[in-house]
């Protein structure tokens, strides 16, 4: 069976999980998120979620053996046979060798923005606990303030994002996470995507994301593939 296995790597606030959910609806793969699976069983206080709480509320990035294993569950799922888009793993090099070793990668997504950008969406993002969507105090606002405008749920700020946390976020991500780009890179693996287009302009990133992800059939000797071709072979592919 083809599978579509995608890597999503940037750092934090870049919008990973926002363009993620897109592409998961149009690619009808998981979009799973290493940080919301932590949250998860934080807020279940399950054995992992009591051990990476700390590390979690901090900043700092969980222990390896803590994240692989909620992620190696999640892989397992039915829903994560035909592929799926991973988000926030991995985060180190020892958790890309990990999922190396359980899965075959087809692409990692690098989204790239600048600091300005990336300041900006993380001091303002605002979570709807019910269903988990994300807004924005200024460029995505709920109709009602604090309020989700899907499901009505209740909107809040995470605990990682006042400034003092959010510090320490981006300087484990550019000691611990941005050396995957070279180690990726080296690989063939890395598309970079400009991150930088306001919210309104979201296409403008998912277009680039679809091209790579057209690209991969292209590298398997498939010359004749293109987008729609892609669309009538994947499966899942909604359009
Ligand atoms: P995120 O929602 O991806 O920003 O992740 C929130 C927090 O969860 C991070 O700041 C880390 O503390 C933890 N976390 C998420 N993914 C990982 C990972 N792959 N490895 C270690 N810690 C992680």
């Amino acid at each position: 069976m083809r599978t579509l296995n995608i890597i999503l790597l940037g750092a934090p606030g870049v919008g990973k999980g926002t363009y993620t959910e897109i592409l998961s609806k149009k690619y009808k793969i998981p979009h799973i998120s290493s940080g919301d699976l932590l949250r998860e069983a934080i807020e279940k206080r399950t054995k992992i979620g009591k051990k990476a709480k700390k590390y979690v509320n901090e900043g700092e990035l969980a222990p390896d053996e803590i994240v692989t294993q909620l992620i190696k569950e999640r892989l397992e799922k039915e829903d994560c046979k035909r592929g799926f888009l991973l988000d926030g793993f991995p985060r180190t090099v020892v958790q890309a060798k990990t999922i190396e070793k359980l899965k075959k990668i087809d692409k990692v997504l690098n989204f790239v923005a600048s600091e300005e950008v990336i300041m900006d969406r993380l001091s303002g993002r605002r979570i709807c606990k019910e269903c988990g969507a994300i807004f924005h105090v200024r460029n995505v606002p709920p109709k009602v303030e604090g309020i989700c405008d899907k499901c009505g749920g209740e909107l809040y700020q995470r605990e990682d994002e006042t400034p003092e946390v959010i510090r320490i976020r981006m300087q484990e991500y550019e000691k611990k996470t941005k050396p995957l780009v070279d180690y990726y890179r080296k690989k063939g693996l890395l598309a970079n995507i400009d991150a930088n287009p306001p919210i309104e302009e979201v296409e403008k990133v998912i277009s680039q994301c679809n091209r790579e992800i057209s690209k991969i059939r292209k590298s398997e000797g498939k010359s004749f593939f293109t987008e729609s071709c892609f669309k009538a072979w994947h499966p899942f592919s909604s359009e």
